[in-house]
Formats: structure tokens, sequence, C-alpha cells
């Protein structure tokens, strides 16, 4: 009895280099065919310089093989591969359904053993496809992303690399990407930029644009809250904002999420600040100044140093006191510096004991919904004006609302980050420690834990430090 097979051969594009000629699939699965007792090529099918990924694609001489083996004018088909037949998981669908509808057909490959005449090649056939069209969806990304790219560089003019990327500006520079996600960190855990800086001062960091001279705190910020390291393509500085109203995204190695590059923007805007406002400033040399207040008036006390004091001199280094009259205080009360911090510290190491024991879950921010829900509709709308489907004006006055709203809720959103951030930062803070914290971390410890400590008078001639004149309120 004589099988007659379709032997199918195609070609693609856009596999360069060890792509198999067509004349060679073809010689091959006749040989193959040629010892198998009965088995005879009936026809070549053959697709040429067609991709069996791409969707859009019609493959004629596919479509004919189909048409072919559904009919019975062959009796099965013999291909150099899986792969060149179908890679499309729906075209191997409509084979699959052929060959379950006539399960006499006869199916050959020359690489595998694939046989989609049973059940078990079936499945191993749809496992092969997906992947193979995973993998070509991702050269597929690969090629339009290096496009894009392309057309990005001219754009670039070809400048310095950012700080954080190789020269290619599109690989992440493993060195550079540490020291800003360690900054990173640091501030959101509370340690100054000026603090920072210093640091890569110190480190000898550079970047690519001035080689001479140390990094300045200016330098710093830009590096440290560039868009570009969450994937955002930046215009001056800023994300810039594409047709449809979204950010436009970047085709290169990302080196922090979003929502940590918005923490760290609003911390360094100043947000922090400015909703903390009601919280004490942190912009102090000394543990607790501010933080003590005195008994007497209530004011907030300063710290000092004294002025009689010299290396080597007994006592405490410097004073806080309530300020003078003239200052808002009524200067009555002062107390050593050292043994006020000494006794304080020792009370927030236990603070932070019994608080890192429950590691504090992180909270889900409750507004995330609606931000987006508000993303959407300023993008729907912007895509209604753009269609002409509805009036600019229109457009624009329902449009400024929602951006308001985007805007609060995006504040919430980073506020919520760096409120996250700073918990989960504070509880580690206790493996470190304490006293090599920086001392705006260190004061933000304390005030995590304290909200003001009462300072009552010693009375004349009282020189011997006494715990039990301070009283510590507690924050709640
Ligand atoms: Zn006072």
């Amino acid at each position: 009895m004589v099988v007659r097979l379709g032997g199918y051969a195609r070609i693609s594009l856009d596999r360069d280099g060890e792509e198999l000629g067509v004349e060679r699939q073809r010689r091959d699965y006749r040989q193959v065919a040629g010892v198998r007792p009965g088995w005879e090529v009936a026809r070549d099918y053959i697709d040429n310089d067609v991709s069996a990924f791409k969707r859009n694609v019609v493959r004629p001489e596919f479509e004919q093989l189909l048409v072919d083996l559904q009919s019975g004018v062959i009796d099965g088909v013999i291909a150099y591969d899986l792969d060149r037949l179908a890679r499309q998981p729906r075209d191997l669908e409509r084979l699959i359904d052929v060959f379950e509808e006539r399960p006499e057909l006869v199916f050959c490959t020359i690489t595998n053993d694939i046989d989609l005449s049973t059940s078990d090649g079936r499945t191993m056939a749809r496992v092969m496809v997906a992947f193979a069209n995973k993998a070509s969806a991702d050269t597929g990304r690969r090629v339009a992303r290096k496009h894009r790219e392309l057309a990005d560089s001219g754009k670039n003019g070809g400048g310095f690399p950012p700080f954080g990327w190789k020269a290619d500006r599109v690989t992440v520079d493993p060195a550079q990407a540490e020291l800003i996600t360690k900054a990173h960190d640091a501030l959101l855990s509370g340690t100054r930029l000026s603090t920072i800086t210093a640091e890569w001062q110190e480190k000898g960091v550079r970047t690519s644009r001035n080689t001479e001279k140390p990094i300045t705190r200016v330098a710093m910020k830009g590096i440290l809250t560039n868009p570009r390291l969450a994937g955002f393509r930046a215009v001056k500085g800023e994300k810039h904002i594409g047709s449809d109203g979204k950010p436009v995204m970047g085709v290169w190695e990302t080196v922090c999420t979003p929502e940590k590059l918005d923490a760290v923007v609003a911390v360094l805007d100043g947000v922090k600040t400015r909703y903390k406002a009601n919280k004490l400033n942190n912009n102090h040399k000394y543990l607790l100044s501010g933080i003590l207040r005195c008994a007497e008036c209530g004011t907030r006390m300063m710290a000092n140093m004294r002025a009689s004091w010299k290396e080597g001199s007994k006592g405490s280094r410097f004073m806080y006191r309530c300020p003078a009259s003239t200052d808002g205080g009524c200067g009555k009360v002062s107390r050593a510096g050292e043994p006020v911090d000494k006794f304080i510290v020792n009370l927030i190491h236990d603070a932070e004991a019994r608080l890192k024991a429950p590691e504090k879950a992180s909270i889900e921010w409750s507004g995330a919904v609606r931000l987006a829900e508000v993303e959407q509709e300023i993008g729907s709308l912007i895509e209604a004006m753009n269609g002409k489907k509805i009036s600019a004006a229109t457009a624009i006055a329902m449009l400024e609302p929602l951006e308001k709203e985007r805007d609060e809720l995006a504040y919430e959103r980073n506020r919520h980050s760096v409120e996250q951030a700073q918990t989960a930062a504070a509880v580690v803070d206790l493996a470190e420690d304490f006293e090599r914290l920086p001392i705006e971390r260190q004061r933000a410890v304390v005030m995590k834990h304290i909200r003001a400590i009462v300072v009552r008078p010693a009375g004349r001639g009282a020189r011997k430090f006494n715990p039990e004149l301070l009283e510590v309120v507690w924050a709640a």
C-alpha cells in the first residue's frame, strides 16, 4: 500500500544565519520518506520567506496542505520539524483537528518524534508550540525594542550615559545601580541628602559628565530622582507624557520600581515635611533638641556647647537649655546633655526591641483602585478628544477635576509609600548600631517612640544626673 505524503517546508526571514534552506529541508524529508516502505512524497508544499509565527501572515501552501489532508488527497504529512509547520497554537489546533478527524493519517518529522496521530504526541506538540511561540514573541519584542532604541538614540544626541547605566544606555551598571538603591533606602529611612552626598564624595563617586570634581548635592538629586530609574522617559528631569496622557516608557533596564521613585521624589521635594508639618522638624545637630521641653514654661529646649568645655574637661560637652525670655522661653531650666542622651538612648533600645518582635505587616494603600480608575478615565477622555468624538473644550472641562483627583491620589500614595518605607526601615534599624546612624536617623527613631520629654528643674547645686526629673511622653 502506498502512503502518499505531503512534504512541507518553510523558510522565514526573521531567523537569520542558521535558517535551513527550503531545498535542504526538502532533501532531508524526501530521504527519510524514501527509506520507509511504501512512503512517497506526493507533493511539496513550500512556503517561502513566511513566518509561521506572525499572526496576520497567510501561508498559502500550509492552507492547501490542510485542505488536501482533510479531503484525502494525501495520507499524511512529513516536515523537517514541528517548528516549520506550526508556530502559532492556532495553526497547530487546525492541524490537530484534521488528525483527530482522520486517525489513519501519518505524521512524521525529521528532527523529533512528534506524532500528531497520537494523543500524547498532540499534547507534546502543544507544549512545544507554546514554548516556540513565547520565544518568538520575546524575539519580536526584542526587535521592536531595538528599533525604538535606535530612534531614541537620535534624540539623546549621543551624550553621556546617565548615572546608573553602562555606555549603551540600556544595560544597568551594577555598581552605580547599587549606590542608587542604597541611597534610596537611606533617604526613605530619613537620612538627609547632604549626608548621602558626603558619603558619595568620600567614596570618590564621579558622574561620567564631570570626572574632575566631587559630586554635588544638585547632581545627586538629579541622579536619585531620574524618572529613567523606573523606566520612564524623561525630558529635563520630568516624566515625559505621551499623546495618550500616560508617561512614555523607555526601553532600558530599570533600577527601581515607580512606587519607590515616587516615594524618593516625595521625600526630596519636601512632601514629607509638608504632611509632617505638625511634627517636629529634623534639622538639628543634637539628639534631643526640641524634643525636650521645659517643665516650667513648656518651651522646647535647645542644645548648645558649654563655652567652658575643652578636650579633657569634666562633665558634659553640651547643655540642653530652655531659651531665654527674649527667645520665648523662661531660661530657668537646663540640663547636661550627654547623660540625658544616654538615658533616652537606652529607653529607645528597649522600645525598639519590643517593637521588633512582631514584624509590622505592610499595609496596602487603599486608594490604588480609585487611582487606576481615574487614570483610565483620563486616558479615555484624551483618546475621545484625539479621535474628535468630543470637543476639546468639553474634554478639558471634564479633565480638570479628574487630574486634580489623580494628583491628590498620587500624593496620598507617595505619602503612604514613604510611611511604609519608614516603618520598615525603622524596624530594621535596631540591627544596626544606633550610635553609628546619622543624627537625623537617630532623631527619627527617637521621635517614633517619644513625643516629648519634660525636663523639671534640678534645683540649685544639683550636679548629679537624676532621671526622675525627666518625664517621657510616649508616642501613641
Ligand atoms: Zn522654660
